[in-house]
C-alpha cells in the first residue's frame, strides 16, 4: 500500500483478486514460490509523459499521458487508451491489472496493459483532438509495436482518435504496422464486429448465465448505464435477443422509455451529434423522461437485468440494494469495475447472477486479438465469421468461470471463477519464464 499510495482504484482491484486467491494457494502452494503474487501485482513498466499541444485559441495546453505495461507473460501488452479528466496513474494501473486476467481468460496470446490521458475531449474541435492525438503519439510510438504493446480504444477514444494516433505512428516510424493498434476502421485494417464486440460479448455472457437458471432475455426489462460504445451495442444485442431496454444514461443523467429505447435515436444523438442524453427525452416527447444527475440513479429504474456500461464504481451498495429489492435476476458488467465491493457482496448474498467485467466484457479485447490475427495473415473476415468466433469465446469464458467456481466449491460464483482461472493462466506462464 505504501508503494502505491493514493491509488484507491488500484488497491480495490488488487484486493478483489487477492480475496479469491486464498483457495488457490491452499490447494497449490507452489504459487507462493518466487514472490509470484507480488510480481503479478507490480507492473513490468510504467510510462508517464508530457503531452504539449496548441488549442484553437493559440494557447499551449499540457496534459499527462500514461501507458502501464502490466504483464507480458502471455503475449504483447494489450489494452485500451482512455481520455477522461479523471485519469491518473491509479486508474490506469487498476485497468491494466484487471486487463491482464481478462486477456488470459480469453485464451488468446495477449498480455495486459492500459494507457490514457487526463485530456477531456468534450467540447474540443476536430483540429484540437487531432493535434492532441499526434502529440501523444510523438512520445508513445517508441514504446509500441505489434510484438511489444498494442493499444486500442476505451472511454473517450473511438475510431476517430485511433485513426489520428495510428496515422501519427505510421508517419513517425515509416512502417505500415497494422497490428500495432486495434479498433481501427475497416478502411485501414480494422476488423468487422470490433466496434460491437464488448456490448455484444457482455450480452452473450449474460445470456449464458441466464441459461443456467433455465431463463433468457425474452421479454425481460433491462437497464443499461452509459450511452457510449459499450452501452450502444449492448442495447442492440439485448433487443435482438428479445429483451426490452428501458433506460440508459450519460454523466448528465438518465432517460427512461418504458416502450423500449429507440436505438437509432441514441446513435444519432451520440455518434452523429455528439450530444447529451437529455436530447433523447426531448425528441421522444411524452413517451420518455429525463432525470438529471444528482436527482436519482439509473439503478432506481426497476428491471430484471442490469448491465452497467459506463465507468468504475458507478453502481454503489445502495444501488445494488435497490436493484435487489426490485427483483433483479442478473447483472453483467460491461464497464470495468462498475460495481463497488459492497454492491457485489449484496448481489452475491441475494443469489443474483453476477458477471464481473473481467469475464463479461472480455469480448472487446478478444475481438481485438482477432483483429491482430487478421492483420498478421493479411486477411479480413466477414462479420458473421467474426461474430461467431466472439460468441464461441464468450461461451468458453462463461463455462471456464463456472467450472472453476464449481471446482473451488463455490458454484455460480463467477467472480471467484474469473479471478482464479485468469490468475492460474498467467501464473503458470510466469513460473515457466523464471524470475523476470
Ligand atoms: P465511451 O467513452 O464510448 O462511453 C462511456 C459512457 O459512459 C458515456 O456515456 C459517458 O458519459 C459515460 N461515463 C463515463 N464516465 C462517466 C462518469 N464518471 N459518470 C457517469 N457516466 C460516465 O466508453 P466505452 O463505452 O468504450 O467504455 C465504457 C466502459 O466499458 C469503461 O469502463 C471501459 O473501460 C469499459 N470497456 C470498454 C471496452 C471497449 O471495447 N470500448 C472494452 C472493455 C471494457 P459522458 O459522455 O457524459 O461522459
Amino acid at each position: 500500500i505504501r508503494r502505491n499510495a493514493g491509488e484507491a482504484e488500484f488497491h480495490q482491484a488488487v484486493q478483489g483478486v487477492l480475496e479469491s486467491l486464498g483457495l488457490v494457494v491452499a490447494k497449490h502452494p507452489h504459487y507462493l514460490d518466487q514472490a509470484l503474487i507480488e510480481r503479478i501485482c507490480e507492473p513490468e513498466r510504467q510510462i508517464i509523459f508530457r503531452i504539449p499541444w496548441v488549442d484553437d485559441a493559440g494557447h499551449v495546453q499540457i496534459n499527462r499521458g500514461f501507458r502501464v505495461q502490466f504483464n507480458s507473460a502471455l503475449g504483447p501488452y494489450k489494452g485500451g487508451m482512455r481520455f477522461h479528466p479523471s485519469v491518473n496513474v491509479g486508474i490506469i494501473k487498476f485497468l491494466g491489472f484487471a486487463q491482464t486476467f481478462k486477456n488470459a481468460l480469453t485464451g488468446l496470446p495477449i498480455g495486459g496493459g492500459k494507457g490514457g490521458s487526463d485530456f477531456d475531449p468534450k467540447g474540443r474541435s476536430e483540429g484540437e483532438i487531432m493535434r492532441f492525438c499526434q502529440s501523444l503519439m510523438t512520445e508513445l510510438h517508441r514504446h509500441l509495436g505489434e510484438y511489444t504493446d498494442v493499444p486500442a480504444g476505451d472511454v473517450g477514444v473511438g475510431g476517430r482518435e485511433i485513426g489520428y494516433m495510428f496515422g501519427q505512428f505510421k508517419r513517425l516510424t515509416n512502417r505500415y504496422e497494422a497490428g500495432v493498434f486495434t479498433g481501427k476502421a475497416l478502411a485501414y485494417g480494422g476488423s468487422r464486429a470490433r466496434t460491437e464486440a464488448t456490448g455484444y460479448g457482455n450480452t452473450y455472457f449474460v445470456r449464458a448465465m441466464l441459461e443456467t437458471r433455465g431463463s433468457s432475455f425474452d421479454g425481460r426489462k433491462v437497464v443499461v448505464s452509459g450511452s457510449g460504445n459499450v452501452a450502444i451495442y449492448t442495447i442492440e444485442k439485448v433487443q435482438s435477443f428479445g429483451g426490452k431496454v428501458i433506460a440508459c444514461s450519460d454523466s448528465s443523467g438518465y432517460v427512461v422509455d418504458e416502450s423500449g429505447i429507440d436505438l437509432a435515436l441514441i446513435k444519432e444523438i451520440k455518434d452523429v451529434r455528439r450530444g447529451r442524453i437529455g436530447e433523447y427525452a426531448k425528441a421522444r416527447g411524452a413517451g420518455a423522461h429525463f432525470v438529471p444527475a444528482g436527482k436519482g440513479s439509473v439503478w432506481d429504474v426497476p428491471c430484471d437485468v442490469a448491465m452497467p456500461s459506463a465507468t468504475q464504481n458507478e453502481l454503489s451498495g445502495k444501488d445494488a440494494a435497490t436493484l435487489v429489492k426490485n427483483g433483479v435476476i442478473a447483472v453483467g458488467e460491461g464497464a470495468n469495475m462498475p460495481s463497488t465491493p459492497e454492491a457485489i457482496r449484496l448481489f452475491q448474498e441475494a443469489r443474483v447472477l453476477f458477471g464481473p467485467g473481467k469475464a463479461a466484457n472480455a469480448g472487446g479485447v478478444a475481438t481485438s486479438a482477432l483483429e491482430m490475427q487478421q492483420n498478421a495473415s493479411r486477411d479480413s473476415w466477414t462479420f458473421e465469421q467474426t461474430e461467431e468466433r466472439l460468441a464461441t469465446i464468450m461461451r468458453n469464458i462463461h463455462d471456464t468461470c463456472a467450472a472453476t467456481a464449481d471446482e473451488y466449491g463455490a458454484p455460480g460464483n463467477y467472480v471467484l471463477g474469473a479471478n482464479i482461472a485468469g490468475f492460474v493462466r498467467v501464473a503458470e506462464a510466469m513460473q515457466m519464464l523464471g524470475v523476470i
